[in-house]
């Protein structure tokens, strides 16, 4: 499933002296199956873009397209849309309403008119994809949940609908290391499995760095820079204007090659940079 915005704008409280522009001119296209980091300081657009993916938002200026569907049209049918493309909202748990796991995990496909098998199936496919156990979960209430449970709950309410898109606005704020870890895995895991294209809103430039194939960075409402995380965190002087990081293990190799060591600083994992070191120690030694 594609999504295609061409030269989108948008301002919150429109006509109102507090009106300020959230996305100014941002064109974009994105392809089924990428996986998708998108970064950039607090308030550089993030949120406001991706709402503009299911038609949440509609743009004051600009068009968008789900697989060629207009969305910016009034008589467009968002239902089948908002089905297709499924967001999972910053701190999801919020959301979270239902007595039991299974109601509350249930409600879309239920909601959409899907017989009670059905709907079933795909409650305990949802929680499988992120590592938890129907049968032990079903009938407990989501409250009583643990953190981390309670985000991937919220989470499978949003898969049991089978997006083809799935878009996570910071899905593991919030969470301790483990946590994080673990639902980071479980997405990269749908990802690979099954043909699902992922957008991942993040602050965490070592999550993205391991998992996107693809990073948009976002600034003051526009599209600042695009391309492989390579490229993107090839420019670690831009990013550091923006307020932005590089993956830590790149930093350290930018580190030393200020410091003198010839190394190469596109690297992004620890496995690359120890080979990296090795090679230019290594050479040293052979003079
Ligand atoms: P990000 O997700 O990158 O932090 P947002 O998309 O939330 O950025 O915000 C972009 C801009 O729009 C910011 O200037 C923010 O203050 C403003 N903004 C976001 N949500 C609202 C809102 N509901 N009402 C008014 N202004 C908003
Ligand atoms: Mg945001």
């Amino acid at each position: 499933m594609s999504i295609r915005l061409e030269n989108v704008s948008f301002s919150y409280l429109q006509n109102t002296p507090m009106s300020q522009a959230a996305l100014r001119d941002v064109s974009l296209q994105i392809e089924d199956g990428e996986f998708i980091g998108l970064i950039g300081p607090t308030g550089s657009g993030k949120s406001t873009l991706i709402q503009h993916f299911n038609g949440l938002l509609k743009p004051d200026s600009g068009k968008v397209y789900v697989d060629g569907v207009d969305l910016t049209l009034k008589d467009t049918q968002l239902r089948l849309i908002r089905q297709k493309v499924g967001m999972v909202f910053q701190y999801p748990e919020h959301q979270l309403f239902g007595e039991t796991v299974l109601e509350d995990v249930g409600f879309g496909p239920r909601n959409g008119g899907l017989p009670e098998e059905e709907v079933t199936l795909r409650v305990k496919e949802a929680l499988a994809y992120v590592g938890l156990d129907y049968e032990a979960l079903k009938d407990q209430s989501p409250f009583e949940l643990s953190g981390g449970q309670k985000r991937r709950v919220a989470i499978a309410g949003v898969l049991a609908m089978r997006p083809s898109v799935l878009v996570l606005d910071e899905p593991t704020a919030g969470l301790d290391p483990a946590g994080r870890e673990e639902i980071l895995a479980e997405i990269k895991a749908l990802h690979d499995q099954g043909d699902i294209t992922v957008v991942l809103v993040t602050h965490s430039m070592e999550d993205i760095a391991r998992f996107a194939s693809r990073l948009i960075v976002m600034e003051q409402g526009r599209i600042a820079l695009d391309g492989t995380p390579l490229k993107v965190f090839g420019q670690a002087q831009r990013l550091k204007e923006m307020g932005l990081g590089v993956p830590e293990i790149t930093d350290l190799m930018y580190e030393l090659k200020a410091h003198g060591l010839d190394v190469k600083t596109d690297i992004l994992t620890v496995a690359d940079a120890e080979a990296e070191i090795i090679r230019v120690l290594g050479r040293g030694c052979d003079k």
